[in-house]
């Protein structure tokens, strides 16, 4: 396998992308190139041998992903990465490190969006909604832990597709009126059809086992106006991975999503009656076609007495989510005040009627 390495060509220090200026930088002598420009001009050849047939000992992460190492052209020492991840940096002398072959041939993705927002702009996202829960154990406050937060790459497919939708509806108006001596109820049937066509772009779907599907659903949108050519200078100075679910695998998810929307907007058009009962939808799916892009995502990974807990900022927008714990310590230290000043209004109520 051949590793990429971006050095600086003014003082060979290890480059990355910036997300400020869009541009591969170099942090010892502030030099800038344009990603599209710039050829990685420092190529080594490392086998990526997988650990089993290595000295080292490790042999598979915690939950039995087979790892591999490299060797850092810059430094000679071992660089250690799960399988599917090809965007590092070196432990030993930070050189970022892109591995070929991971980002080419069936692998190669056909889009890009760049990093917009810095490290910097998601630790401050995470600082600010962890301070705004004030429920939290002290471990999500220290700053060696906020420090953690890493700028990932994540392989997305793209599906675009139509969808044609055919439903049948039952449907009723009931009108009512009175005489002297009668009340009237008259209720009219209706057959309700509803057919139609609608495209979907590009529509994303996590290409990697290791992101879960829902947090990932729940940072978009993403501006896909800002999307560009893939090139590899992109992934300077951040983690990435190739795709190891396949976009069949992935399809239903998609076409699921598609579906869903599709039938709410067909349902939404039969309006002005009383009662509307579902007879039959069906929806397939025609022209369908698949793209693959990188997207950018800052991560937060944490474990608390046992649970998981992630949190996951837009790399692109900012948009931020996590999933937090309740810590039941501090959570009666919050509430206790709150129960006492309740029961002592009530009290004071109760006092005034009588
Ligand atoms: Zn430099
Ligand atoms: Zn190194």
């Amino acid at each position: 396998m051949a590793l990429h390495e971006y050095e600086c060509p003014a003082c060979g220090g290890a480059m990355e992308f910036n997300p400020g200026s869009q541009k591969l930088k170099c942090p010892f002598c502030d030099s800038e190139f344009d990603v599209k420009d710039y050829v990685a001009n420092h190529n080594s050849e490392s086998s990526g041998e997988t650990a089993e047939n290595h000295v080292t000992g490790q042999e598979s992460a915690d939950d039995g992903t087979p790892m591999y190492i490299y060797s850092c052209g810059s430094c000679g020492g071992e660089i250690l990465a799960t399988e599917s991840l090809g965007s590092m940096k070196c432990p030993f002398c930070s050189n970022n490190v892109v591995v070929h072959e991971k980002f080419n041939g069936a692998f190669k993705p056909d889009y890009i969006i760049p990093f917009a927002k810095t490290k910097e702009d998601a630790m401050q996202a995470y600082s600010g909604y962890v301070k705004s829960k004030k429920l939290l154990p002290k471990v999500f406050f220290e700053q060696n832990h906020i420090d953690e937060i890493k700028g990932v790459y994540v392989p997305f497919w793209l599906y675009s597709a139509t969808q044609n939708y055919v439903g049948n509806f039952e449907a009723t108006k009931v009108r009512t009126w009175s005489d002297s001596n009668y009340n009237y109820t008259e209720t009219s049937y209706f057959d309700v059809e509803r057919a139609g066509s609608e495209s979907f772009k590009q529509v994303p779907v996590d290409g990697s086992k290791e992101m879960p599907d829902d947090l990932m659903e729940s940072i978009e949108p993403f501006d896909l106006s800002k999307m560009v050519p893939f090139n590899m200078g992109y992934l300077a100075g951040f983690l990435a991975n190739k795709y190891n679910v396949t976009a069949q695998e992935d399809r239903n998810r998609a076409v699921q999503r598609m579906t869903a929307t599709t039938t709410v907007n067909a349902r939404n058009t039969v309006i002005g009656y009383s009662s509307v009962r579902n007879i039959s939808e069906n929806c397939t799916t025609t022209d369908e076609s698949t793209r693959y892009a990188m997207y950018p995502v800052y991560i937060l990974n944490t474990t608390w007495k046992g649970n998981n807990y992630l949190f996951a900022m837009n790399g692109q927008t900012g948009k931020f989510v996590g999933n937090l714990p309740f810590s039941k310590g501090q959570a009666a230290k919050y509430f206790f005040p709150i129960a006492g000043v309740a029961a002592a209004v009530i009290f004071a109520v109760l006092m005034f009627v009588v």
